[in-house]
């Protein structure tokens, strides 16, 4: 092609080479296999094409609303074509009482169905045999210079044809048998222009494969090469851990919470450094987890820090960790930016002296002033937080064996994702609330409800329980949003005057709010009105009640999130979702999953079914969205496939040197040197 197109074609798709191109796959495909009676559309349908004569044309309306339109008929039946623009050189193109294939999105209008902007083509001996066309994704750049998806269909369709001899396959023959799958030449001819649905369909599953399995086989040879290159310390010793359970255990653990220790202890003896995310719900006890994680550490002469990120979340996180380290006589201590200068280096002393055996944080602890005499153990909460420097700089407090790290995450996310973001971490899961607890009961309610849920409200914290009123704050509207809340809590307080009520939005200085934060969490004020920044790890137990307003402006996590601010205390929680009578599908969707399910798993799947990966923590920078035809969403199924076969032959051949592997050793060393898409996920 000449130099102009391919300039719009690097610069518009990032299409460089031949490589590009092909793997430039189709986003969608029409099906032109078969014609449809007018009589038999239905609204359902996404696109119809249909063979019939056109009886009459004519212009209709004025103004902005002129418009042609075509009266259609086939036997059955008759349809409107219609267009908006380019009426003139339309009504030359076509003429009444010739065969026309006609093709396009059919919509009722009244009782008719019509055609806004339908393809018109006149029949042809090959009109019926046009089969699955493909539709590939363009810009409106490329539109004006005839790269649209048909022009794009044809530039494929001359490099496919001089390509094909040359395409190697790249997995190995034992894979492509036992998963059935057909040869990469097969599939590449068959993306692009599929003989028939059955064989686009087995052409999807072999690149969806391919794709999958090296991804999965690159992440996990990191991990491998991490566990060979890193040492790490041997904590075998358990006695304060043993004189814990024995003597101080102030509840029985459950059995997911057992596991994950036990997963994490094995880690810990293994010689190799630890890299281990710890998934768990709101509520599922990770608490007690790190600390018994931080016991191990320190019966083996190391110490442990816990870095939060915020110092709301390091304070609490101080205070539920340093309950178990009374009982045990352990030194802990708390470093953030409000610090005091003397205590601060009372604490660095006690660091680096070894004295101090835990150290609780935010920020503050990354800083080079602060030395220990032996880490041990890193806890990260809340990793999406942080990024991968700033954990890289927790590694080098210990520079002769870097310390085990736990990355502990309250977002629950969906097990596909988590194999290919956290891929190269080893993945532990709390999936059990402990025992005895209360579910949070969930109702979705209306404007005009209000009256009842304030009734509610009174009743609950005559009670003594204390409630949270949640506001969405979005940034586009932030000024309406920020009206939003002002008024609520207007409201509120006329509603409540004998109560005492706090409010906390992300445009009070830090001091005022934690001074409000604090009151609520003392239990001087009852109703708390704030926006999402309770968002994260915020623990009141006597707070039951969680009104969210305006429910459908926050996503399904969030609202999962902010629910899991109750229901931590001894007494049944609620959570109501408060909206419009009025409601989208996908809104109305996210209420009755939060009514329906309580556990984070769940929610994150129907989260990711609803609106793809793209939209979910942590996503945007990890390689996720640049597949090139998985969706993680849909391919749950294949993913386990391919990460079960990269496994197992890392297994018996780490080094990819045997004979039936050479596949994947030259693929891999082809994408090494020039692929794009590869460098960008890690
Ligand atoms: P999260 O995972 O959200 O950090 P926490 O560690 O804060 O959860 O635990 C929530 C509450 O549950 C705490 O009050 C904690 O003491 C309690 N808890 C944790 N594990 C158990 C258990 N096995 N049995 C009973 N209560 C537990
Ligand atoms: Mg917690």
């Amino acid at each position: 092609m000449g130099p102009q197109k391919a300039a719009l074609l690097n610069t518009e798709l990032r299409i460089f080479t031949y490589g590009d191109l092909i793997q430039y796959y189709p986003f969608r495909y029409e099906d032109r296999s078969e014609f449809c009676k007018i009589a038999d559309i239905t609204e359902e349908m996404a696109s119809v094409q249909i063979k019939g004569q056109i009886k009459s044309i004519g212009l209709v309306g004025g103004g902005r609303a002129k418009r042609l339109v075509a009266d259609f008929k086939d036997e059955t039946g008759s349809i409107e074509l219609v267009w908006f623009q380019g009426i003139k050189w339309v009504s030359k193109a076509i003429t009444t009482n010739v065969d026309y294939v006609v093709f396009g999105k059919p919509t009722l209008y009244g009782r008719k169905f019509n055609i806004a902007h339908p393809e018109v083509e006149p029949v042809t001996p090959s009109s019926a045999s046009k089969g699955l066309q493909p539709i590939y994704n363009t810009t409106e750049k490329l539109k004006n210079s005839f790269l649209d998806s048909k022009g794009i269909s044809k530039l494929q369709q001359k490099l496919v044809e001089v390509a094909l001899p040359h395409i190697r396959e790249t997995l190995p023959e034992n894979l492509t048998n036992r998963f059935r799958l057909v040869s990469k030449k097969e599939a590449v001819a068959n993306i692009h222009f599929p003989q028939n649905s059955e064989k686009l369909l087995k052409a999807q599953q072999r690149l969806k494969f391919e794709e999958l399995f090296y991804i999965q086989l690159k992440l996990l040879r990191q991990k491998n090469q991490r566990k060979t290159e890193f040492r790490g310390q041997v904590f075998k010793n358990t006695t304060s851990l043993n004189l814990f359970y024995k003597n101080h255990l102030p509840f029985d653990l459950t059995d997911a919470q057992k596991r994950v220790i036990r997963e994490i202890y094995k880690d810990m003896c293994s010689g190799k450094q630890m890299n281990r995310l710890l998934q768990g719900d709101v509520g599922s006890g990770k608490t007690i987890v790190a600390f018994i994680c931080m016991l191990i550490a320190i019966d083996n002469d190391a110490q442990a820090c816990l870095m939060a990120p915020t110092e709301i979340l390091a304070d609490q996180h101080y205070r539920g960790l340093k309950a178990f380290a009374d009982l045990m006589g352990i030194t802990i201590a708390k470093l953030t930016g409000s610090s005091k200068v003397a205590e601060r280096r009372a604490i660095h002393e006690a660091l680096e002296s070894g004295e101090l055996k835990i150290i609780i944080g935010t920020h503050a602890l990354l800083e080079d002033v602060v030395k220990f005499k032996n880490l041990g153990l890193c806890v990260i909460d809340e990793q999406h937080r942080f990024g991968v420097a700033q954990r890289a700089k927790l590694w080098k407090k210990n520079a002769e064996v870097h310390p085990h790290v736990l990355v502990m995450t309250a977002t629950p996310i969906p097990r596909t994702l988590a194999m290919t973001l956290y891929g190269e971490l080893d993945i532990s899961v709390i999936d059990e609330l402990p025992s005895g607890r209360k579910p949070i009961r969930t109702e979705h309610r209306y404007e005009k409800d209000r009256l009842k849920v304030f009734g509610f409200i009174k009743r609950e914290v005559e009670l003594g329980r204390q409630v949270y009123i949640v506001y969405p704050l979005i940034e586009e509207s932030e000024t309406m949003d920020f009206k939003n809340l002002i008024e609520g809590h207007e409201a509120i307080t006329r509603a409540f005057p004998e109560y005492s009520i706090s409010i906390v939005h992300g445009r009070m200085k830090p001091d005022a709010k934690d001074y409000e934060m604090a009151r609520f969490v003392k239990g001087e004020s009852q109703i708390m009105v704030a926006t999402t920044v309770i968002e994260v790890g915020v623990n009141v137990p006597n707070a039951s009640i969680m009104i969210i307003e305006n429910a459908e402006r926050f996503g399904l996590s969030q609202l999962h999130q902010l629910r899991g601010r109750v229901g931590r205390g001894a007494e049944q929680s609620y959570c109501i979702l408060m909206t419009d009578v009025k409601l989208g599908k996908e809104s109305r969707m996210r209420m009755e999953t939060l009514v329906r399910t309580n556990n984070g798993f769940e929610i994150a799947d129907v989260d990711l079914k609803m609106r793809g990966p793209g939209d979910l923590a942590g996503t945007q920078q990890s390689g996720v969205l640049d597949l090139l035809i998985s969706d993680l969403s849909q391919d749950a199924l294949i993913l386990t496939k391919a990460r079960e076969a990269a496994i197992e032959i890392l297994e018996q051949d780490a080094e990819l040197t045997k004979p039936e592997n050479r596949n994947i050793k030259s693929h891999i060393d082809s994408l090494n040197s020039n692929s794009v898409n590869w460098s960008r996920i890690s």
